[in-house]
């Protein structure tokens, strides 16, 4: 498939939109054109000072071939090394282009626009995505590299509406695979942790735009979940439970329903022991609400509902650390029971876990490959070296679960830990290098957690 197909659609329903330069960068590039030298936590500090920042796809090429290694950069919400480079980074945040086929029922996005940013434009034609992460802040191209989620049974990952993806690889060409044309090649693509390229546009599935409302409940004992999980977590579009494990409980249940499937209707009082908050609540109780989008079922356009965090105000805690790992959904209610069991060792470093169901689907490096899964995410104080101490005791007790490590977030496990969990790791590894033979966007990260050489 050639770029001009990659683009094609039908000419009248195609309208096309690109933002203005001053539009949404500053979360990646600090407003003044710079892009800061530590991820956004500022857990991280990158190993090069090179970094590009092209704003077509031409000088993506160019960037490309004027280096020996390189890794593509997103809006920097990674906690670990996956986008570091000790030679350049290239930052993909000029690239915000987008391009929506009615007919087909498709965007096709610069990889660099931030969700937030894409969901206004699409909603204003009449369109919504599948799902949205906890926070509408980062990059499509970068959320959809590790396979960034959501919540919901039925909802896979962000990844999981990507249809094509265009990215230059190592030796500066452009490639183009589609889920139609490219099938298992296009499945191994497209959560490819940055290792086969910079991915300069994703073609992405999108809906008839929808309303939702959100409504958060307190106080659900854990053994609620014993015999309900998956009625808990199915409860509404998109679930997230927040725990209090000193409490043996969700504080907060946070219920995300869709209009169109009912979600108007005036929720119930009680919902499994647990009662109805009469004020709006940020995940981690003592922190202000203004930064949360509205809950309290006043119905709002999707994009303001499926996010746990509005797009003008800092998410989640800001000074933090995360950690998560998905187990098999069936086994969810045991693996939460295990953790609790290092509750005294993890409480002192935790703002919030978070519970939120993800959809099984066929991209080969997805933690939810082939798994409805239970994603287990902690939000932790930014005690570095604490956190690291707790983190393999988490490990350890999620071995018997198979539990895959977010790619984006702090773990420990090494590549032949994680290798065995994922059934096509080597054909992973073969199509890395056939892109890329000398491994020009490798990195210390993924020689150590993928060995993709
Ligand atoms: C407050 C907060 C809340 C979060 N909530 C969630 C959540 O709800 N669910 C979840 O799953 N994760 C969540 N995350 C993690 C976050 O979604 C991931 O770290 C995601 O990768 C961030 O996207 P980014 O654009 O910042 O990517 P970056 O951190 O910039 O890059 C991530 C990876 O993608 C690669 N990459 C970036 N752009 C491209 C490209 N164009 N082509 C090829 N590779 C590319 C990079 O090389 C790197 O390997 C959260 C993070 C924060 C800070």
């Amino acid at each position: 498939m050639d770029k001009r197909e990659f683009l094609k659609g039908s000419a009248a329903a195609i309208l096309m939109t690109t933002l203005k330069q001053s539009e949404g960068v500053a979360e990646g590039l600090g407003g003044q054109g710079e892009v800061p030298r530590t991820n956004w936590s500022g857990n991280y500090h990158y190993s090069t000072d090179k970094v590009f920042q092209p704003a077509t796809v031409a000088e993506v090429q160019d960037a490309v071939r004027s280096v020996a290694g390189a890794r593509a950069l997103g809006t920097r919400h990674s906690f670990n090394g996956i986008a570091d480079s000790s030679i350049a980074q290239i930052s993909t945040l000029k690239l915000r282009d987008v391009v929506v086929d009615a007919k087909a029922r498709t965007a096709t996005v610069g990889a660099g626009i931030r969700y937030g940013d894409l969901a206004v434009i699409l909603d204003k034609q009449g369109f919504a995505l599948h799902n949205m992460a906890s926070l509408p802040h980062i990059s499509v191209g970068g959320a959809c590299a590790p396979a960034t989620h959501g919540s919901g049974m039925k909802n896979g990952n962000l990844a999981t509406a990507v249809r094509a993806i265009e990215f230059v690889a190592a030796e500066g060409a452009v490639h183009t695979l589609s889920r139609d044309k490219d099938g298992e090649k296009f499945a191994g693509a497209v959560v490819g942790l940055g290792a086969l390229g910079v991915v300069t546009h994703m073609t992405l599935d999108v809906q008839p735009r929808y309303d939702m409302t959100q409504v958060v409940y307190q106080d659900l004992a854990f053994n609620e979940l014993e015999h309900h999980f998956a009625e808990i977590m199915g409860a509404g579009y998109s679930v997230s439970l927040f725990t209090d494990w000193q409490r043996g409980k969700a504080g907060e249940v946070w219920i995300k329903r869709r209009v169109d499937q009912g979600g108007a209707a005036a929720p119930a009082a009680e919902f499994f022991g647990a009662r109805l908050a009469t004020r709006k609540l940020h995940p981690i109780i003592d922190h202000n609400a203004d930064a949360c989008t509205d809950q309290m079922n006043i119905v709002g356009p999707w994009y303001e509902r499926l996010p746990h965090f509005e797009l003008k105000f800092t998410p989640s805690s800001g000074q933090e650390l995360q950690t998560e790992f998905f187990v098999p959904f069936e086994r969810g209610y045991e693996a939460v029971r295990a953790i609790e069991t290092l509750r005294d060792s993890i409480t002192p470093h935790l703002f919030i876990t978070e519970l939120r169901a993800v959809a099984a689907d066929d991209l080969w490096l997805s933690m939810a490959y082939k798994r409805p899964s239970l994603a287990i995410h902690f939000t932790w104080k930014l005690e570095t070296e604490a956190v690291m101490r707790v983190v393999p005791q988490i490990e350890a007790k999620l071995k018997p679960f198979g539990a895959r490590p977010h790619w984006a977030k702090v773990f420990t496990m090494d590549a032949r830990e994680i290798a065995p969990l994922y059934p096509r790791m080597k054909d992973f590894r073969a199509m890395v290098r056939g892109f890329d033979p000398t491994g020009k966007f490798e990195n210390r990260y993924l020689r150590e957690h993928v060995d993709a050489m």
